[in-house]
């Protein structure tokens, strides 16, 4: 799981060895960091500093929000919304 929070002076995001991230492949991992990048981004410098749009609980149809949050980065991050036939991997 990957999720985040503001926090004192920044925002944290915190990833847990159970749940979606830990089995996920580097594509879906990868579009998860940059969905909470994107919401951490809002979080520091404010509200539509980033695409990524609120989706916590508080919002109405919150589901479908972090869905298509989560296509904005497919969409707009990878090539015609797909993986990378080549990642590089980063140490
Ligand atoms: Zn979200």
């Amino acid at each position: 799981m990957v999720s985040g929070g503001i926090a004192q002076n920044g925002a944290d995001i915190i990833i847990t060895t159970n749940g979606s991230f830990a089995t996920g492949n580097i594509f879906s991992q990868t579009v998860m960091i940059l969905h909470e990048l994107g919401h951490a981004m809002n979080d520091i410098f404010g509200a539509g500093t980033s695409g990524i749009l609120n989706d916590d609980s508080s919002v109405p149809n919150n589901t479908q929000v972090s869905m298509q949050n989560t296509s904005l980065i497919v969409n707009e991050c990878f090539f015609n919304g797909a993986p990378p036939t080549n990642p590089i991997l980063l140490p």
